[in-house]
């Protein structure tokens, strides 16, 4: 079979990336080895954490019903019909993406692809070995979860996101190792279902991409809450144990501590899915296994472009990978493109309080020797998060003192993750913070927030 394009992948890049192709009317094949479309994200990621992140959030509006004035009686949480709900929209979207796949005209091929150069990408699936011919490749093959040296996922003890989210009931205690986003949304999750969670991490502050304050807020809260947090942490030998599993942790002031849990997650970032796809058979160039390409996601093989997690240097997001998809397939069918500016990338982190950011931190902004100025305001002084009992976090905006310029927005707090969206159109559009004073803002609302902290960049927050 000959194709204008051949998808490697059908997570949120590759089935994106078929779509938008098939919209600009390419000739299009998406090669997926697993029996379902969806990837990483919709079927071990992003989906199924989120649905099980409500169903935490339900359960802890039914502990703490008394201060609404709502009395249960003996709530009690069912766990696998929890999973169960989880597993039924996980499996409504996948339907979704193939229905997706056939309205946009794109051929699914089942199994695994592999470039043999010159265009040819070979499918090895249950059906046999097929060649396709491609006039354009893309490679959006993602990721997985990368373990420590001597230690092997086993559902019963030593997990990834994959056995994690297939656990039949909560687990009494749960180390993590690793604390960014995926470890510490785990850590939130299972915390709010009852387990006893311990979270440990080797660098100086938890999620560590984020603005230092960020972190800080994150750890006081997940302290308060009951969550054991190590940063500093050295995890050495990990072994099994009667009732779960042991590990053998040297804390940042030196000394060793034995932490026993029922279940350990891994949750140290991920690896590139490279290995096997024939790229020794071309240019494609990888650093440390990740594909290294251009603003257009080209890569130095003619003709083959990577998106997405296995792409060097891009933020294992979603929206990311999808947005590649936009820019690669945009390019090959001769249409007009935005390389995609890394400093208008919303992050978002699903804990409680949650986290939503974009751009620069405070300190990368001084390392890049901007005039800061910074406006923070507190969801303390916010009547909306008061209603929803949610106090905890801020809104903080860092400018440079010059023009105005919103360099970065940091949000912790009640649904950060969704509020960061106006701080993303913001920047996009090269709104300044005064266009941002003279925005808006509809009472009572957690986005007020937003308004305050553009104002507490000249000291003209109304509510501190
Ligand atoms: C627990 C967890 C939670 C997450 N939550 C979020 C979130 O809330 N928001 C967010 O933006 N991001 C989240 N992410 C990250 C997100 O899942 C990834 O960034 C995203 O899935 C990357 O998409 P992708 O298309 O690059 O690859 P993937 O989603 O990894 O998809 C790659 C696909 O390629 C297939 N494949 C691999 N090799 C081959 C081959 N040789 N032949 C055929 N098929 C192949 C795989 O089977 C897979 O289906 C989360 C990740 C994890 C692990």
């Amino acid at each position: 079979m000959s194709y204008d394009l051949v998808i490697i992948g059908s997570g949120p890049g590759g089935y994106s990336a078929a779509v938008r192709a098939g919209q600009y009317g390419l000739k299009t094949a998406l090669v997926e080895r697993d029996s379902k479309l969806g990837g990483t994200c919709l079927h071990v990621g992003c989906v199924p954490t989120k649905a099980l992140l409500h169903t935490a959030e339900i359960w802890q509006h039914f502990l703490h019903s008394e201060e609404e004035g709502i009395h249960c009686e003996n709530p009690r949480l069912d766990y696998p019909k929890a999973v169960e709900r989880k597993d039924k929209i996980v499996a409504k979207h996948a339907k979704g993406v193939e229905f997706l796949m056939k309205k946009n005209k794109v051929d699914w091929i089942k199994g695994s692809g592999k470039l043999l150069g010159g265009g040819k990408v070979e499918v090895r699936g249950d059906k046999g070995i097929q060649t396709l011919d491609a006039k354009n490749i893309i490679i959006a093959t993602g990721s997985g979860a990368r373990m420590l040296p001597g230690l092997e996922p086993d559902p019963e003890r030593i997990l990834t996101n994959v056995e994690i989210l297939s656990m039949t009931s909560v687990p009494r205690s749960l180390i993590i190792i690793g604390a960014g986003a995926v470890g510490v949304e785990f850590g939130s999750i299972f915390h709010r279902f009852g387990a006893k969670v311990t979270i440990l991490e080797m660098l100086p502050r938890i999620v560590p991409v984020e603005d230092e304050d960020i972190s800080k807020e994150l750890e006081r809260v997940f302290r308060k809450s009951g969550i054991r947090v190590e940063t500093g942490a050295k995890v050495g030998e990990v072994a099994a144990t009667e009732g779960g599993v042991k590990a053998s942790v040297t804390l940042a002031n030196g000394k060793t501590d034995q932490i026993d849990a029922e279940k350990l997650l891994v949750a140290v970032g991920r690896k590139p899915n490279t290995e096997g796809m024939g790229l020794e058979q071309t240019r494609v160039e990888l650093d440390r296994g990740f594909i290294k390409v251009n603003a257009f996601q080209q890569t130095a093989e003619p003709g083959v472009y990577a998106i997405g997690d296995v792409v060097a240097g891009t933020p294992q997001l979603a929206h990311v990978a999808a947005m590649e998809g936009m820019v690669a397939v945009g390019n090959i069918a001769g249409k007009p493109v935005k390389p995609i500016d890394k400093n208008r990338i919303p992050g978002a982190t699903y804990t409680e309080p949650g986290i939503g950011s974009v751009g620069l931190t405070e300190a990368q902004a001084r390392a890049q020797g901007h005039r800061v100025k910074v406006g923070k305001f507190s969801f303390l002084a916010n009547s909306k998060a008061s209603i929803l009992g949610r106090h905890d976090g801020f809104v903080k905006v860092v400018a440079d003192e010059k023009y105005g310029e919103i360099l970065g927005v940091h949000i912790i707090g009640p649904h950060a993750y969704e509020l960061i969206g106006e701080a993303v159109a913001a920047m996009e559009a090269e709104a300044t913070v005064e266009t941002m004073m003279a925005t808006i803002h509809a009472h009572p609302t957690l986005y007020e927030a937003i308004g305050e902290a553009f104002s507490a960049v000249y000291g003209l927050a109304i509510n501190a």
